[in-house]
């Protein structure tokens, strides 16, 4: 058996890709752009560069974050071994000192000799076992070939992602469930305003703290403007278009009354659930540039979200994906291409960790190490989610947290030991399947 495999970028996904493969006895040709092609975002030339925060958030296995750590501890993670070795205190969160992880990451490749290091920028994928690793950053010419393979209409170069919000801390005694007009199955909630409501909302979104764009991020924000994009529009941009812009559009009210009521609402905002369990909602049309503080503030101003727990906040970057649902086998390997497999953040996940996991992932897999992961696990889950598509609208991409998880047998009303207990629920999992338990 052939057992070499191309992994290209050498990110946070491609780095730990490429250590479990050595692991595994796998050859590997790492190619990494950087220094001869440098992307907008990176600062250095080291592997798993850290384009942003230090933090790789909580370690507490309440959050999606934490119960991703401890499966990926169960998996043998590799670079979430060296994060923890050079860590800095931080609470209950993972962060790191950037620069002593970016250059033991980087020691840990060139020390091991079945990994080779070219510094290479790919624009075509080559033949082959193949990871594509390249991240929301990849370079133009390298898309440019990806689209030819599977296709411009599955390359996504933004992401406009609205909050998503805790089940079990919506106020369902003042939000209800309809479709516009009746039409079709309930499936959204809606969050009724009053006039009085709507104004203070709307100065709320006006005034609120905005997320300060990078230069190159400015760039980017001068396309958004262009009406193809009119859909990922911030919400707060809208709201500077006038006072009634958005009850004329995303928060348009008509056919939305409340059952068995005659008052007729002045404006609303519908919750879409995230999964078939709907332990999570997606606030529809609130995609936003606004500062995760305000975001809480703000958006707690919705009546019947006042309590409002958020599992994802919203933003708006550039991030280059892939549609994954539509293009990948159930293994992450490409339909138009069996050999060729994607992690990271083009594969369609969100943050440090998913990336990382995605890399951990993609290279059991190919190694034949890892066929499946129980349904109760985060990991397991986040797998689903790029390979299985959405119940409705764009596939966008997911992140850990505990909405993904089936939902647990008891309505258990305090939410931490509730989450405690799928967290225990999925690590127990786990290690069954690992053995881990006899
Ligand atoms: C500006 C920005 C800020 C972010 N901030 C955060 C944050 O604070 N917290 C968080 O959790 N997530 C953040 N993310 C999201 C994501 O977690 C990171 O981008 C993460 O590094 C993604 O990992 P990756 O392995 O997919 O890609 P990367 O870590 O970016 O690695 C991809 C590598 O591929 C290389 N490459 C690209 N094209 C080619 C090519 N053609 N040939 C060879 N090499 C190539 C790149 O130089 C890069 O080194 C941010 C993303 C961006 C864009």
């Amino acid at each position: 058996m052939n057992k070499h495999v191309h992994v290209i970028g050498g990110g946070l996904s491609g780095c730990e890709a490429a250590l479990q493969l050595s692991e595994m006895g796998w050859k590997v040709s790492l190619y990494e752009m950087r220094p001869i092609v440098q992307t907008p975002a990176h600062q250095s030339d080291s592997l798993a560069e850290l384009v942003c925060s230090n933090s790789l958030k909580s370690f507490r296995h309440d959050t999606g974050a934490g119960l991703l750590k401890a499966e990926l501890e169960l998996l043998g993670c590799r670079l979430l071994e060296i994060a923890k070795e050079h860590s800095v205190p931080a609470g209950q969160a993972l962060a790191v000192d950037r620069e002593l992880f970016a250059n033991a990451v980087q020691e840990r490749i060139l020390k091991d000799d079945n990994i080779r290091l070219i510094r290479e920028e790919i624009t075509e994928i080559p033949d082959g076992t193949c990871i594509v690793a390249s991240g929301p950053l990849t370079s133009d010419r390298l898309m440019a070939n990806l689209a030819q393979l599977l296709g411009e209409n599955q390359l996504f170069f933004f992401d406009a992602i609205a909050p998503i919000i805790d089940a079990d801390s919506i106020d369902f005694t003042k939000v209800y469930a309809k479709t516009r007009y009746d039409k079709g199955e309930a499936d959204y909630l809606n969050c009724a305003f009053s006039k009085d409501e709507y104004l203070d909302f709307v100065q709320a979104l006006l005034e609120g703290e905005k997320h300060e764009a990078r230069e190159f991020e400015n760039e980017f924000f001068k396309e958004l403007n262009f009406s193809f994009y009119e859909n990922c529009i911030p919400i707060e941009e809208l709201a500077k278009r006038g006072i009634d812009t958005l009850r004329h559009g995303v928060m348009r009210p008509m056919g939305l009354e409340a059952p068995g009521s005659d008052d007729k609402p002045f404006a609303v905002i519908q919750l879409r659930a995230e999964n078939k369990d709907k332990t999570a909602y997606n606030l529809v049309g609130c995609q936003t540039m606004l500062r995760y503080p305000e975001q809480r503030r703000i958006f707690r101003l919705i009546p019947g979200l006042e309590n409002a727990d958020f599992l994802r906040f919203g933003s708006i970057h550039r991030n280059s994906y892939l549609n994954a649902p539509t293009i990948f086998n159930p293994d992450l390997s490409l339909k138009a291409n069996h050999e060729v497999f994607i992690a990271g953040q083009l594969a369609g996940v969100e943050g440090y960790m998913e990336s990382i996991a995605t890399g951990l992932l993609v290279a059991q897999i190919i190694s034949g190490k890892l066929k499946e992961l129980p349904k109760e696990t985060i990991l397991g889950q986040v797998w689903r989610r790029l390979t299985e598509t959405p119940q409705k609208g764009r596939f966008s991409p997911v992140n850990a947290n505990f909405g993904i998880l089936p939902a647990g047998d008891t309505r258990m009303r305090d939410k931490k030991q509730k989450r405690l207990l799928l967290a225990e629920r999925s690590l127990d999992c786990l290690r069954a399947q690992l053995g881990q338990i006899t």
